[in-house]
């Protein structure tokens, strides 16, 4: 039986059911996700978008990251929660943000990346990977960055 994760914005006009396991869980201290999370970083699970059910209006805001690709950031329009994020080079995958998903659950984040951009009091868990920017190329199009 496949893994079961609800989410719900704040005011609860946006919820969401996810039947799979995430690909991967990521933390992104790149300056955008800090607009987005009040100066910290943005907690992302990459989900594939098949095994997403989602409920409610999703307003988004986009801009083109480093790479020339097209981030786009998924919002509530009534409380502003975050929700997801959607990357022109990965289409059949999107991210979730952790503080989306209802508790408890197991997820957090297993490397963390854009060092380069976090604020000198950022605490990073040193027990994961971390990357001063964007990893590597991906070799698989679901693979990429927040
Ligand atoms: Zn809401
Ligand atoms: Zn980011």
């Amino acid at each position: 039986m496949p893994a079961s994760y609800t989410g719900r914005c704040n005011c609860g006009a946006v919820t969401a059911v996810i039947d799979a396991e995430p690909l991967w869980v990521r933390q992104c201290w790149c300056r955008q996700c800090q607009k987005i999370a009040a100066g910290s970083a943005t907690n992302n699970a990459l989900f594939m978008t098949e095994a997403m059910t989602i409920a409610g209006e999703i307003a988004w805001a986009s801009y083109t990251a480093d790479s020339g690709n097209t981030v786009e950031q998924g919002f509530c329009p009534n409380c502003g929660t975050h929700i997801l994020g959607r990357n022109s080079a990965r289409q059949r995958a999107n991210v979730v943000r952790l503080g989306f998903l209802e508790g408890p659950h197991e997820l957090g984040p297993q490397s963390a990346i854009w060092l380069e951009e976090a604020p000198a009091w950022a605490a990073i868990n040193p027990e994961i990977e971390t990357f001063l920017r964007q990893p590597a190329p991906p070799q698989r199009p679901d693979r990429t960055e927040n």
